[in-house]
Protein backbone atom coordinates (compact mmCIF):
# COMPACT_ATOMS: atom_id res chain seq x y z
CA UNK A 1 0.00 0.00 0.00
CA UNK A 2 1.25 3.57 -0.95
CA UNK A 3 1.54 6.11 1.35
CA UNK A 4 -0.72 8.17 0.30
CA UNK A 5 -3.55 5.78 0.78
CA UNK A 6 -2.01 4.81 3.99
CA UNK A 7 -2.64 8.04 5.22
CA UNK A 8 -5.95 8.54 3.18
CA UNK A 9 -6.89 5.10 5.35
CA UNK A 10 -5.75 6.95 8.67
CA UNK A 11 -7.95 10.20 8.16
CA UNK A 12 -10.96 8.07 7.40
CA UNK A 13 -10.88 5.97 10.52
CA UNK A 14 -9.96 8.87 12.74
CA UNK A 15 -12.92 10.70 10.90
CA UNK A 16 -15.65 7.94 11.16
CA UNK A 17 -14.13 7.74 15.21
CA UNK A 18 -15.37 12.04 15.64
CA UNK A 19 -17.93 12.34 13.44
CA UNK A 20 -20.21 12.48 16.12
CA UNK A 21 -18.16 13.79 18.84
CA UNK A 22 -19.84 15.57 21.58
CA UNK A 23 -16.55 15.99 23.60
CA UNK A 24 -16.97 19.62 23.60
CA UNK A 25 -19.95 22.65 23.74
CA UNK A 26 -20.10 23.16 19.69
CA UNK A 27 -21.25 19.58 19.79
CA UNK A 28 -24.79 21.40 20.97
CA UNK A 29 -25.68 24.13 18.83
CA UNK A 30 -27.58 22.27 15.94
CA UNK A 31 -24.05 21.49 14.08
CA UNK A 32 -25.02 19.86 10.87
CA UNK A 33 -22.53 18.33 9.83
CA UNK A 34 -18.27 17.59 12.01
CA UNK A 35 -16.43 19.48 8.63
CA UNK A 36 -12.85 17.50 9.13
CA UNK A 37 -10.85 19.12 6.16
CA UNK A 38 -10.36 17.86 3.01
CA UNK A 39 -7.49 17.76 0.13
CA UNK A 40 -4.19 15.61 -0.46
CA UNK A 41 -3.82 13.13 2.43
CA UNK A 42 -0.19 13.18 1.82
CA UNK A 43 0.11 17.33 1.65
CA UNK A 44 3.31 18.98 1.91
CA UNK A 45 1.39 22.13 2.83
CA UNK A 46 -1.66 22.13 5.26
CA UNK A 47 -3.72 25.14 5.96
CA UNK A 48 -5.27 25.63 8.84
CA UNK A 49 -8.73 28.22 9.24
CA UNK A 50 -10.55 28.75 12.42
CA UNK A 51 -14.13 27.19 12.26
CA UNK A 52 -16.53 26.31 9.89
CA UNK A 53 -19.30 29.03 8.58
CA UNK A 54 -22.65 28.36 7.77
CA UNK A 55 -21.95 26.77 4.45
CA UNK A 56 -18.89 24.38 5.64
CA UNK A 57 -21.47 23.30 8.36
CA UNK A 58 -24.33 22.89 5.95
CA UNK A 59 -21.90 20.54 3.42
CA UNK A 60 -19.34 19.09 5.25
CA UNK A 61 -16.29 21.06 4.01
CA UNK A 62 -13.86 23.79 4.81
CA UNK A 63 -13.69 26.91 3.06
CA UNK A 64 -16.75 26.59 0.31
CA UNK A 65 -18.21 29.53 0.73
CA UNK A 66 -16.91 33.29 -0.05
CA UNK A 67 -13.97 33.75 1.68
CA UNK A 68 -13.29 30.05 0.23
CA UNK A 69 -13.54 30.73 -3.18
CA UNK A 70 -11.07 33.37 -2.36
CA UNK A 71 -8.79 31.30 -0.41
CA UNK A 72 -8.68 28.70 -3.86
CA UNK A 73 -8.06 31.48 -6.40
CA UNK A 74 -5.14 32.92 -4.14
CA UNK A 75 -3.80 29.73 -4.07
CA UNK A 76 -3.76 29.63 -7.84
CA UNK A 77 -2.09 32.66 -8.10
CA UNK A 78 0.39 31.46 -5.77
CA UNK A 79 1.23 28.44 -8.00
CA UNK A 80 -0.65 25.90 -5.37
CA UNK A 81 -3.89 23.96 -6.75
CA UNK A 82 -6.02 23.29 -3.75
CA UNK A 83 -6.27 19.57 -4.53
CA UNK A 84 -2.30 19.41 -3.92
CA UNK A 85 -2.84 20.78 -0.14
CA UNK A 86 -4.60 19.45 3.07
CA UNK A 87 -7.56 22.38 4.47
CA UNK A 88 -9.21 22.27 7.60
CA UNK A 89 -9.51 24.51 10.52
CA UNK A 90 -8.51 24.64 14.06
CA UNK A 91 -12.24 23.34 15.47
CA UNK A 92 -14.39 21.32 13.30
CA UNK A 93 -17.84 22.77 14.20
CA UNK A 94 -19.19 25.74 13.78
CA UNK A 95 -19.80 27.84 16.59
CA UNK A 96 -22.80 29.46 16.81
CA UNK A 97 -23.50 33.11 15.22
CA UNK A 98 -19.72 32.58 13.72
CA UNK A 99 -18.57 33.66 17.36
CA UNK A 100 -15.09 33.10 17.91
CA UNK A 101 -14.14 29.33 19.45
CA UNK A 102 -13.99 29.36 23.23
CA UNK A 103 -10.18 28.19 24.39
CA UNK A 104 -11.92 24.86 25.98
CA UNK A 105 -13.67 23.83 22.57
CA UNK A 106 -9.93 24.85 20.77
CA UNK A 107 -7.68 23.11 23.42
CA UNK A 108 -10.50 19.62 23.00
CA UNK A 109 -10.62 19.69 19.18
CA UNK A 110 -6.83 20.29 18.91
CA UNK A 111 -6.33 17.34 21.02
CA UNK A 112 -8.95 15.04 19.73
CA UNK A 113 -8.44 16.03 15.67
CA UNK A 114 -6.14 18.30 14.44
CA UNK A 115 -2.99 17.23 16.04
CA UNK A 116 -3.63 13.60 14.94
CA UNK A 117 -4.37 14.93 11.68
CA UNK A 118 -0.77 16.88 11.85
CA UNK A 119 0.91 13.83 12.89
CA UNK A 120 -0.68 11.81 9.80
CA UNK A 121 0.31 14.18 7.43
CA UNK A 122 3.15 15.09 8.23
CA UNK A 123 3.26 18.45 6.31
CA UNK A 124 6.15 20.31 5.62
CA UNK A 125 4.76 23.83 6.34
CA UNK A 126 1.75 24.84 7.67
CA UNK A 127 -0.34 28.34 6.74
CA UNK A 128 -2.48 29.12 9.52
CA UNK A 129 -5.26 31.99 7.98
CA UNK A 130 -6.07 34.62 10.26
CA UNK A 131 -4.75 35.38 14.26
CA UNK A 132 -7.07 32.88 15.58
CA UNK A 133 -6.03 30.11 13.73
CA UNK A 134 -2.24 31.15 14.70
CA UNK A 135 -3.39 31.71 18.55
CA UNK A 136 -5.10 28.47 18.17
CA UNK A 137 -1.96 26.49 17.38
CA UNK A 138 0.65 27.75 19.30
CA UNK A 139 -1.34 28.73 22.71
CA UNK A 140 -0.32 32.53 21.75
CA UNK A 141 -2.37 35.28 22.78
CA UNK A 142 -3.45 38.64 21.69
CA UNK A 143 -1.22 38.04 18.46
CA UNK A 144 -1.89 40.97 15.86
CA UNK A 145 -1.40 39.29 12.36
CA UNK A 146 -1.04 42.09 10.78
CA UNK A 147 2.64 42.52 12.95
CA UNK A 148 3.45 38.57 12.65
CA UNK A 149 2.08 37.42 9.24
CA UNK A 150 4.87 36.26 6.66
CA UNK A 151 7.09 35.46 9.33
CA UNK A 152 7.63 32.15 10.26
CA UNK A 153 8.17 29.88 12.54
CA UNK A 154 9.61 26.91 13.65
CA UNK A 155 7.44 24.12 15.73
CA UNK A 156 8.35 20.52 16.10
CA UNK A 157 9.87 20.17 12.90
CA UNK A 158 7.47 21.76 10.93
CA UNK A 159 7.62 25.56 9.37
CA UNK A 160 4.50 27.74 10.21
CA UNK A 161 3.61 30.70 7.78
CA UNK A 162 1.18 32.44 9.21
CA UNK A 163 -1.20 34.69 6.73
CA UNK A 164 -4.12 36.57 7.05
CA UNK A 165 -7.75 35.45 7.51
CA UNK A 166 -9.21 35.33 3.85
CA UNK A 167 -12.72 36.68 5.08
CA UNK A 168 -10.14 40.32 5.65
CA UNK A 169 -9.29 40.44 2.51
CA UNK A 170 -13.16 40.75 1.36
CA UNK A 171 -13.34 43.97 3.61
CA UNK A 172 -9.91 44.58 2.75
CA UNK A 173 -9.74 43.80 -0.94
CA UNK A 174 -5.92 46.20 -1.02
CA UNK A 175 -4.72 43.37 1.27
CA UNK A 176 -4.54 40.80 -1.57
CA UNK A 177 -1.54 40.76 -2.61
CA UNK A 178 0.28 40.32 0.44
CA UNK A 179 -2.03 37.42 1.18
CA UNK A 180 -0.87 35.94 -1.92
CA UNK A 181 2.73 36.96 -1.13
CA UNK A 182 2.62 34.48 1.78
CA UNK A 183 1.25 31.87 -0.02
CA UNK A 184 3.66 31.95 -3.07
CA UNK A 185 6.26 32.20 0.16
CA UNK A 186 4.95 28.81 1.55
CA UNK A 187 5.35 27.36 -2.16
CA UNK A 188 8.75 28.48 -2.40
CA UNK A 189 10.48 27.22 0.92
CA UNK A 190 8.29 23.67 -0.24
CA UNK A 191 9.98 23.69 -3.48
CA UNK A 192 13.48 24.60 -1.62
CA UNK A 193 12.73 21.83 0.95
CA UNK A 194 11.77 19.29 -1.74
CA UNK A 195 14.92 19.81 -3.40
CA UNK A 196 17.37 19.49 -0.52
N1 LIG B 1 -13.69 30.40 7.76
C1 LIG B 1 -12.86 29.51 8.32
O1 LIG B 1 -12.02 29.87 9.14
N2 LIG B 1 -12.98 28.26 7.97
C2 LIG B 1 -13.86 27.82 7.07
O2 LIG B 1 -13.88 26.63 6.80
C3 LIG B 1 -14.71 28.78 6.49
C4 LIG B 1 -14.62 30.06 6.84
Amino acid sequence: MDTKTKKLLLLNKLYSSYANCTACPLANFGRTNIVFGDGNPNAQLMIIGEAPGKNEDLQGHPFIGRSGQLLTRSLQQAGLNREDVFITNIVKCRPPNNRNPLPLEIKTCKQLLLFKQIKIIQPKIICTLGALALEGLTNQRNIKITKTRGIPLNIDGITIIPTYHPAYMLRKPKELNTFIKDLKQAHLLLNSQIKK
